[in-house]
């Protein structure tokens, strides 16, 4: 579909700046144009990284005056200031796509490591530290070595079986890595405490995505981040991550 849709108009309409003709028009285009619906929806996640960034980083005193200062010098010449604002714009957009972009980069990186975990308690001559198929020996064997705790679902009537646990670490922060079986498949289930460096290093809510042979299912209790990661097909990967958040509810 031809579209020449100005991309800053789709900005202004995220704002509420446009008229409410305008408004409904670029609304109707949108509905057709996936490419603007693509824009759009991009737009809103920046929106909602900048606010997020907001509440995480407070201006120093001296950087508000500054740009106080900025705003206050007198215009005298109408295209400079253009120029200046388009420039100040594009820094800003800038680095929101470096920090999207390393945002991203950071979250592969960490399902990388889980993935790693995950075949290395595989490869490894004794997967788990605590080998036993009832959550009522598995589950108490973490308590004193993780600061917090969390409960595995009742499989009876699934066709998942537990076959233990191990204590594991990532980004320095400890975490229980349980594995399921599921027919011929292994099921690590890794468990952490939603910290800021787990926040920021794994990806947030309920997300299935394929890494390499791996599917990954990422869930979020209130306080616990759960990562689902095994060679299952997608399907059942999710209900095991069903599982798993029910049980943490
Ligand atoms: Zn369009």
């Amino acid at each position: 579909m031809h579209c020449d849709q100005d991309g800053a108009m789709l900005v202004q309409y995220l704002d509420g700046e446009l008229s409410a003709d305008q408004a409904s028009a670029l609304q109707q285009h949108i509905g057709e144009c996936p490419r603007c619906a693509a824009e759009v929806s991009e737009l809103i996640g920046l929106k909602h990284s900048l606010r997020a960034a907001r509440s995480r980083f407070t201006p120093t005193i001296e950087f508000r005056r500054k740009i106080e200062r900025q705003i206050a010098k007198p215009r005298h010449n109408w295209w400079r200031t253009r120029f200046v604002s388009a420039l100040a714009t594009a820094a800003v957009f800038l680095v929101i796509a470096a920090v999207l972009w390393m945002q991203r980069s950071r979250h592969t990186d960490s399902l990388g490591e889980v993935a790693d975990l995950h075949v290395e308690a595989l490869a490894s001559a004794n997967p788990v530290d605590v080998v036993s198929t009832d959550r009522h020996t598995v589950k108490p064997w973490f308590q004193s070595k993780i600061p917090f705790s969390f409960n595995i679902p009742e499989l009876t009537g699934t066709e998942f079986s537990l076959l233990g646990g191990r204590l594991v670490y990532l980004h320095q922060q400890p975490g229980a890595q349980l594995i399921f079986n599921l027919r011929k498949h292994e099921i690590s289930v890794l468990i952490f405490q939603k910290t800021t460096e787990i926040s920021n290093a794994l990806p947030a809510g309920s997300r299935t995505e394929k890494r390499n042979s791996f599917t990954v299912a990422t869930e979020d209790s209130q306080q616990l981040r759960f990562v689902i990661i095994g060679d299952a097909d997608a399907n059942e990967m999710q209900k095991l991550a069903q599982l798993i958040k029910i049980a943490n509810e």
